[in-house]
C-alpha cells in the first residue's frame, strides 16, 4: 500500500509539473475539459481508439471524485455501468475495486431489470481511476482552468456555423489547440453552493466553479439555449456517534457480482464486506424542516432539482405526514464517517443538526461537513446530435450533468460515447450513434437530444422499450463485439494520426496472403482466394483465427483491449454451444424423463420438448441439466445462470428482433394522410400522438426518424396502419 502510494503522489507532482504553457505548443486530437464522471471516460474512450488527448481539469486529486453518494449503480444505472465496462470503460472496473457493500437490487422481479449496486470506498474509486487514466499512453493530464473556447470559421462541407479548434486556458496561460473539444463540467458551469441563507460561487464544496467565460461563449457567442438546475448532498456523520442498535441491519449479498465482465471476483472478500443500516424520519424532522424554511434559500428557488434524489426538504413539503426512509451508508473501509442517503440538505449547519437528532438512531450524531446544495447552468440538450456533438459547432461535444443529467452513470454513459465520437472526428472517421433497440445509453442520448430535460434525468429500466434485450448480463455481448467493429478503417486513423501503417504477413493471415500476391505478383485475372496459395496453410486454420489474429488486432488498434475482446468472444461461443445442445436434446427420450422425475419434474405437458424449452419452465436450472445429462452440458456450467436468462428471454428477444426487422423492411409504407393521431385507438403516448400530428410524415420511415418517436410506438402505429389496409 505505502508503494501505491509514493508511486501515485510521485505520478501526481509529475502530471501537475506538466502545464499549460508546456502543452501549448502542441496540438492534440481531442481536448477534454473537466475530471469527472464523463472527463475521465471520454479522455480514455479518445486515447483507446487512437487520438491523442488532453484532459484539463481543475484539481487532479478530484479525478474520480464521487461528489455525492458513495455508490454505484443500482436500477437502470446498473445497466449503464455494465455498458460502459462492456465498451472498456473505467466505471466498472473501477467498482469492482472499491466495493465494499455488493448486492443485486430487484432480484424478485426478472434478471432484466435486475440492478446491480454497490456501497464503495471512496479513496479507491478515485485512487483505481487516477492510476488508469495517468498511466495511459497517448493521454496527458494537465491541471488548470479553460476560460474559453477557440472559434474558427466552419468547414462549408461539414454541418455547423462554427469550428472549435482549441481552449483558452486561465490568468493567461495560453491556447491550447485541438481537432475536437469535449467539455464535461459537471455541476461547475456557473456554479453557486448554497447553505441556508448563504449563497457563495462554486462547482462542489471547496472548488471555485467553471469560469463565466465559458458559459458566456457558449451562451452569447454560440447562441446556445441554457438552462438551470440544481441538487444537493447530504451532512457527513461521525461514525461513532450513530447508534446503529436503533436502526435495522442490512447485509451485502453473501457472494459479490462482480460489475465487470472480465472480474471473476471484486476486489472485496465477501467476508469483508460491510453492512448498511436502515431508519426512518420522524415527525420531528417535518417540524424543523417546516421552522427553517425561511432561512433556506435553496429550497425557495424555483429550479429544478433532481425528482427521484430529493432533499428532505422537498420530501417533507410534498409528503407531508409521511415517514421517509433514511439509509446509513459507509463511506469505506477504513473511513470514520456515515452517509445518510435521503436526507440532503440547505438549511443552516445548526439546524442540520437539530433535524439529524430528531432520528432515533442518530439522537447523539455529530456532523463532521453539512450538507450543501448547488446550481448550475446546463445546455439544452436538443441542440446535440445523437452522437453528442453540438450541432452548430464542428468538433465540439458535450457530456455529464452539462447536458442536464444527474448520476454518475449517466455522466460516464455519455463521456464514453462523446469520446469515441470527438476521437472519430478527429481522425477524419464518420461519427456512431447507439440505438434504443441496442443499449440504455442509446436510449438516454436519444431522450435527451429528442426531448430535452425539463429536470435532471436519470436512468430507469421503464424508460428503455426493449428492455428484456437490454439486460445487464448481456452488454457484453451487445457492445463489445460492436465496440471492436468501430475500429475498421484502421490504417487511414493510424496515418491520420502519423502513426505508422501496419500490415499482415503470409505467415500469420490469408489476408496478408492475399495481399502480399496483389501488391507483389499483380493480376492477370480476377483473383480469387485458394488454400493452396498460403504456403503455411497447415498453420492458418480457420479454428485459430482468433489466436492469430484478434489479440494482434486488439492490442495494436483496438479500443476494447484484445483480454475483454477474446473474453467476450470466449463467452459468446461457450453461449452459442450451449444453446445449440439444449435445442438439440428432447425429452422424447425416456432417459431425460426418467432423470426429470429424480429431481421432482414429473408433469411434462408435451411429449417432445427440447433443454431449451424445459429451462424456460420457472423451476429448473441449467446446474439441474447438467446434473441430468453431465456429458452434454457439465463444460458449459460456468455460464449457467447467463445460459438460464438467455433461454428465457429467447422467445421473446426473437419476437422483437422480428418487430424491428419489419419495421426496417416497411420503410416506405405510406401512412394515410387524413389519421388523426390525436385519437389513434393504440397504446401511444400523448407526446408521440402530438409530434406525429404536427409532423404528419408520409411514411412510416419518415415517422421513425422523428424526435421522440419510440420504436414501440412505430411498431404499434405499423400494426394499426397494416390491419386498416
Ligand atoms: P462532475 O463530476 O461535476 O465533474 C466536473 C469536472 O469538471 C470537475 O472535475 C471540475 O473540476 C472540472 N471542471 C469544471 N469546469 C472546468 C474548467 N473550466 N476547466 C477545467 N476543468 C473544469 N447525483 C446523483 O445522482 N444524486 C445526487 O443526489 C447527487 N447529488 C449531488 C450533490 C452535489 C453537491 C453535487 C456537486 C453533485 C451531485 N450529484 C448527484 C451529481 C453527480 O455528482 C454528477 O451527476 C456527476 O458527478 C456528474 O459528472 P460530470 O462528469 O458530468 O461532472
Amino acid at each position: 500500500q505505502l508503494r501505491r502510494l509514493l508511486f501515485r503522489r510521485h505520478f501526481l507532482s509529475s502530471c501537475r509539473s506538466q502545464r499549460a504553457s508546456d502543452v501549448a505548443q502542441h496540438k492534440y486530437d481531442v481536448i477534454v475539459v473537466g475530471g469527472g464522471h464523463a472527463g475521465t471516460e471520454a479522455a480514455a474512450a479518445a486515447t483507446r481508439i487512437g487520438a491523442e488527448t488532453l484532459l484539463i481539469t481543475q484539481k487532479i486529486e478530484t479525478i474520480g471524485a464521487l461528489s455525492c453518494n458513495p455508490s454505484l449503480g443500482g436500477v437502470g444505472k446498473g445497466q449503464l455501468v455494465k455498458e460502459v465496462d462492456a465498451l472498456d470503460g473505467l466505471m466498472g472496473r473501477a467498482g469492482d475495486y472499491a466495493g465494499v457493500h455488493f448486492s443485486i437490487l430487484n432480484r424478485s422481479k426478472g434478471p432484466a431489470v435486475w440492478g446491480p449496486r454497490a456501497q464503495l470506498d471512496r479513496g479507491r474509486y478515485r485512487e483505481f481511476i487516477q492510476s488508469q487514466l495517468l498511466n495511459m499512453p497517448r493521454l496527458t493530464v494537465i491541471e488548470g482552468s479553460v476560460e474559453d473556447l477557440i472559434i474558427s470559421a466552419a468547414d462549408p462541407e461539414k454541418p455547423g456555423k462554427h469550428r472549435v479548434t482549441g481552449v483558452r486556458m486561465t490568468d493567461g496561460a495560453g491556447e491550447i489547440l485541438a481537432s475536437s473539444v469535449v467539455i464535461t463540467t459537471g455541476t461547475f458551469l456557473s456554479g453557486s453552493l448554497f447553505m441556508g441563507r448563504t449563497t457563495s460561487p462554486g462547482g462542489r464544496m471547496g472548488e471555485p466553479p467553471s469560469c463565466a467565460g465559458l458559459s458566456h461563449s457558449l451562451r452569447e457567442v454560440l447562441g446556445l439555449k441554457l438552462g438551470r438546475l440544481r441538487t444537493g448532498t447530504p451532512p457527513r456523520l461521525i461514525k461513532d456517534t450513530v447508534d446503529f442498535s436503533l436502526a435495522e441491519l442490512h447485509l451485502p449479498d453473501p457472494q459479490p457480482t462482480p460489475f465487470s465482465f472480465i472480474n471473476k471476483h471484486t476486489h472485496c472478500k465477501p467476508e469483508d464486506q460491510l453492512p448498511c443500516h436502515l431508519t426512518y424520519t420522524t415527525p420531528g424532522v417535518e417540524e424543523v424542516v417546516r421552522e427553517s424554511l425561511h432561512m433556506n434559500s435553496h429550497i425557495q428557488q424555483d429550479t429544478k432539482g433532481p425528482r427521484y434524489c430529493p432533499s428532505i426538504e422537498s420530501r417533507v413539503l410534498r409528503f407531508p405526514g409521511r415517514q421517509h426512509q433514511v439509509w446509513l451508508e459507509p463511506e469505506g473501509l477504513t473511513s470514520d464517517l456515515v452517509y445518510p442517503q435521503g436526507l440532503s440538505m440547505t438549511m443552516p449547519p445548526e439546524l442540520q443538526l437539530r433535524l439529524l437528532r430528531e432520528i432515533p438512531a442518530l439522537h447523539r450524531v455529530e456532523i463532521r461537513t453539512p450538507g450543501y446544495g448547488v446550481q448550475y447552468d446546463f445546455v439544452c440538450p436538443m441542440q446535440l446530435f445523437p452522437w453528442l456533438q453540438v450541432k452548430c459547432v464542428q468538433g465540439l461535444f458535450l457530456a455529464g450533468q452539462i447536458n442536464g443529467t444527474t448520476g454518475y452513470e449517466e455522466a460516464a454513459a455519455q463521456g464514453l460515447w462523446a469520446g469515441v465520437n470527438a476521437g472519430r472526428t478527429a481522425l477524419s472517421l464518420p461519427p456512431l450513434s447507439l440505438s434504443r433497440t441496442e443499449s440504455y445509453i442509446g436510449v438516454m442520448i436519444d431522450d435527451l437530444v429528442s426531448r430535452g430535460v425539463t429536470e435532471p434525468y436519470r436512468m430507469f429500466t421503464s424508460r428503455a422499450e426493449f428492455r428484456t434485450s437490454l439486460r445487464p448480463d448481456n452488454a457484453d455481448l451487445r457492445l463489445t463485439l460492436r465496440g471492436t467493429g468501430l475500429w475498421a478503417g484502421v490504417n487511414a486513423g493510424r496515418t491520420a494520426l502519423s502513426l505508422p501503417p501496419l500490415s499482415l504477413s503470409r505467415t500469420e493471415s490469408y489476408i496478408g496472403v492475399m495481399i502480399d500476391d496483389l501488391v507483389s505478383r499483380g493480376v492477370t485475372e480476377p483473383y480469387r482466394m485458394f488454400t493452396s496459395r498460403a504456403e503455411f496453410r497447415t498453420s492458418l486454420r480457420p479454428d485459430n483465427a482468433d489466436l492469430r489474429l484478434t489479440l494482434r488486432g486488439f492490442e495494436e488498434l483496438g479500443c476494447v483491449s484484445s483480454q475483454r475482446y477474446s473474453e467476450a468472444l470466449r463467452v459468446s461461443r461457450g453461449l452459442s454451444e450451449a444453446l445449440v445442445a439444449l435445442q438439440s436434446v428432447t425429452l422424447s427420450s425416456p432417459r431425460w424423463r426418467e432423470k426429470l422425475r429424480d429431481v421432482g419434474i414429473s408433469e411434462v405437458k408435451s411429449t417432445l420438448i427440447s433443454g431449451e424449452e424445459m429451462l424456460q419452465h420457472k423451476e429448473v436450472s441449467f446446474e439441474m441439466l447438467a446434473s441430468i445429462f453431465p456429458e452434454i452440458f457439465a463444460p458449459y456450467l460456468e455460464f449457467s445462470q447467463r445460459i438460464k436468462i438467455e433461454a428465457v428471454y429467447r422467445p421473446h428477444c426473437e419476437n422483437q428482433k422480428r418487430e424491428i426487422e419489419r419495421i426496417q423492411e416497411e420503410e416506405s409504407l405510406t401512412l394515410p394522410p387524413d389519421i388523426d393521431y390525436l385519437s389513434l385507438p393504440v397504446s401511444l403516448s400523448d407526446e408521440v400522438r402530438e409530434v406525429l400530428d404536427r409532423a404528419r410524415p408520409d411514411t412510416l420511415g419518415a415517422a421513425t426518424r422523428l424526435p421522440g418517436v419510440t420504436p414501440a410506438a412505430i411498431i404499434h402505429l405499423l400494426n394499426y396502419v397494416s390491419k386498416t389496409e
